[in-house]
């Protein structure tokens, strides 16, 4: 193992902040009554769950309490919002999502197309961006549902979802519209109050809360069946006594995430510029996969032609660099990035595409150091290739142009 650690897959989680380990520490052994129960040592732990419940409302932008629900994780909020519209719209059998969505979002509408659902898939251009126009075009007096992530967690890109949720209750006011807000979370300002979004998803662990704990946005007002029944839970919305220590977690989290948000990540932002500027001009076969526009300050996507992507994760381990080739799903997996296969990423940097992202603990040293070692590990990699021919050729118009 390299004596070194330098965390570069923070899209995939992130530590968890020293001073939420501290507010939750109480709410194991010490304060570890059902927040349910009638009598004082319960109540206490039930007023700062409403506690946390304020930060994340401050967190997500929204207007009530009570538009917060406390679930599981991320997928868990997707799943809370996507089939509690479906079932609570059984005659509506037309949903509208993206190509580019995380996993837990595209499989569970691969479920509903088994059970008779129409989905239409929208596409994206080359920088990841949608077009409005084949939305609107989509949209149904039957559709259900539109839904959409904030950010993409392997290119960073940012969805204008206020605009889509304009568009979706221009067309048809009835159509609900959930958001995927997990990568968002932390690194933009979230403020769904002032959208048309009805629902918002969000996830502990992305943000430096620990994992196994989410929450879900729903406007005041928006009808929808509970995925998980049983007690009285979260307004009888979600059954299950509450995970006391990690609710109580993921609101310290929230609201650190708020102070931090323009200072820390304008500093997040230049190492990022950073070392995706030096990779790019001392690398001659990186391409950047997006467009250095509109993404989340945290995160690049570069491609690296005709060599593989896991080949270079794994010198990189070596140095103690940890990055990864895609969502956290489906690193371990050879197939090609459903992300960059839709935006058109040329075949030959398809299988050599990795995401590096930072966090408010990545330090400039440890920036420094990847761009030091980088281009050396390419270089390395580039000899093994099958492809000299190409990677000569390559290399012979980038050094004149
Ligand atoms: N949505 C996006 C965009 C994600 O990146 C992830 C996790 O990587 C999820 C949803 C799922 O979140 P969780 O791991 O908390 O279920």
């Amino acid at each position: 193992m390299a004596d070194k650690l330098i965390y570069l897959d923070n899209n995939a989680t992130t530590k968890v902040d020293e001073k939420v380990v501290e507010a939750m520490l109480p709410y194991f052994s010490e304060d570890y009554a059902n927040p349910g129960g009638m009598y004082d040592f319960a109540k206490k732990v039930g007023h700062k769950l409403q506690d946390a419940r304020e930060a994340v409302k401050e967190f997500m932008g929204a207007n009530d309490q009570k538009e917060i629900y406390f679930t599981g994780c991320g997928s868990e909020s997707a799943n809370m919002a996507i089939r509690g519209v479906v079932n609570a719209t059984p005659h509506k059998k037309h949903i509208i999502t993206t190509k580019v969505e995380h996993p837990c979002v595209l499989n569970t509408y691969k479920d509903l197309e088994k059970q008779g659902h129409k989905v239409t898939y929208l596409g994206v251009d080359a920088d990841g961006n949608l077009n409005f126009s084949e939305l609107e075009a989509a949209i149904l007096p039957e559709t259900a549902l539109v839904s959409l992530m904030a950010a993409n967690n392997e290119t960073g890109i940012i969805f204008p979802y206020e605009k889509v949720a304009e568009i979706v209750k221009q067309k048809n006011p009835e159509t609900k519209v959930f958001v995927d807000a997990v990568q968002a979370a932390g690194k933009i300002k979230m403020d769904f109050k002032n959208t048309k979004v009805d629902f918002a998803g969000i996830s502990g662990h992305k943000f430096h809360a620990p994992k196994g704990i989410g929450a879900l946005y729903v406007k005041a007002g928006t009808p929808f069946v509970p995925l998980i029944t049983g007690g009285h839970q979260e307004r009888a919305k979600r059954a299950g006594t509450e995970n006391t220590a990690s609710i109580i977690g993921m609101g310290k989290a929230a609201e650190l995430a708020i102070d931090a948000l323009s200072d820390e990540l304008t500093r997040v932002k230049k190492l990022r510029d950073k070392l995706e500027r030096n990779i790019l001009q001392n690398v001659f076969n990186a391409r950047l996969n997006s467009s250095t526009g509109n993404r989340v300050p945290n995160t690049t996507n570069i491609g690296f032609e005709y060599i593989e992507g896991e080949l270079i994760l794994l010198y990189l381990n070596e140095h103690g660099i940890c990055a990864s080739s895609g969502s956290a799903c489906t690193s371990g997996s050879l197939d090609p990035s459903h992300v960059l296969r839709a935006m058109g990423v040329p075949f030959t940097a398809l299988h050599g595409s990795i995401r590096l992202s930072l966090s408010r603990y990545t330090t400039e040293e440890e920036i420094d150091y990847t761009c030091k070692v980088f281009p050396e590990i390419v270089e390395k990699i580039n000899k093994l290739s099958p492809f000299q021919k190409e990677l000569a050729e390559l290399k012979s118009i980038k050094t004149h142009n």
